[in-house]
């Protein structure tokens, strides 16, 4: 009954922005996992060098199941790359390695945005799910305060998608400028890890896209319920 047809104004560019941002994506990791990079030392051994460089030989870089399932967990100081990445040495595969090292030098750093988005990962757990279930049980049972929780617990979503952007262009410029002063890449090279960092950077920016764009649907509910009263 509160299905509103606005929803697709306020939804479809950013998921348009999505799908454009995945398919960047997965044609740029298809293209250039099958292309080796001259020096052919694989995403594992670039992680490895990049890590110990930067003095962190305790955190340890761990082979992971899964199609792009690479991260680096701050919790257990591990760097876990996906199998094609871990054993390819490919220009996407050291692109991702070199990305996903980058993270654990801003933990080692304290980069600061990336110590906002762990502080607030809790309430963003909460808040995704609980945010809407308030908003609409405050829509259903007429309560407009009770429907500005819901959109203030969603907000969380938002925030988490803003500080999100800076921490991966920070750890892609790292892995970018890294792979050259190491000469892990030739500037050749570079042009297709550029592209697939790109390309991933792009996916970011979508999902804030996408949590502003929820968050002004909900804002418009509201304003469009309070008129009617
Ligand atoms: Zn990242």
């Amino acid at each position: 009954m509160y299905f509103n047809p606005m929803y697709f104004v306020f939804a479809l560019p950013a998921l348009l922005l999505a799908m454009i941002a995945q398919a960047r994506v997965r044609s740029a990791v298809n293209k250039y996992s099958r292309v080796r990079t001259l020096r052919g030392v694989s995403g594992a051994q670039v992680a490895r060098a990049l890590l110990d460089s930067a003095g962190l030989q305790d955190v340890a870089v761990e082979k992971t199941g899964g199609l792009l399932s690479d991260h680096y967990d701050p919790i257990s100081r591990t760097l876990r790359l996906s199998t094609a990445v871990f054993e390819t040495p490919s220009i996407a595969a050291v692109g991702i390695a070199a990305h996903e090292s980058g993270h654990a030098l801003q933990h080692a750093d304290h980069y600061l945005p990336l110590q906002a988005r762990s502080a607030i990962v809790p309430a963003v757990q909460f808040g995704s799910w609980l945010g809407p279930i308030v908003f609409f049980l405050g829509l259903l049972l007429n309560v407009e305060a009770l429907a500005w929780v819901g959109v203030i617990l969603f907000a969380g979503v938002a925030a988490f998608a803003l500080v999100t952007l800076p921490v991966e262009f920070d750890a892609s410029r790292r892995a970018k400028q890294l792979l050259q002063q190491y000469g892990f890449v030739t500037g050749e090279e570079a042009v297709g890890v550029n592209r697939v960092l790109d390309a991933a950077a792009l996916t970011y920016v979508a999902g804030l896209a996408q949590a502003l764009s929820t968050l002004l649907y909900y804002v418009f509910l509201l304003t469009g319920f309070r008129r009617r009263d």
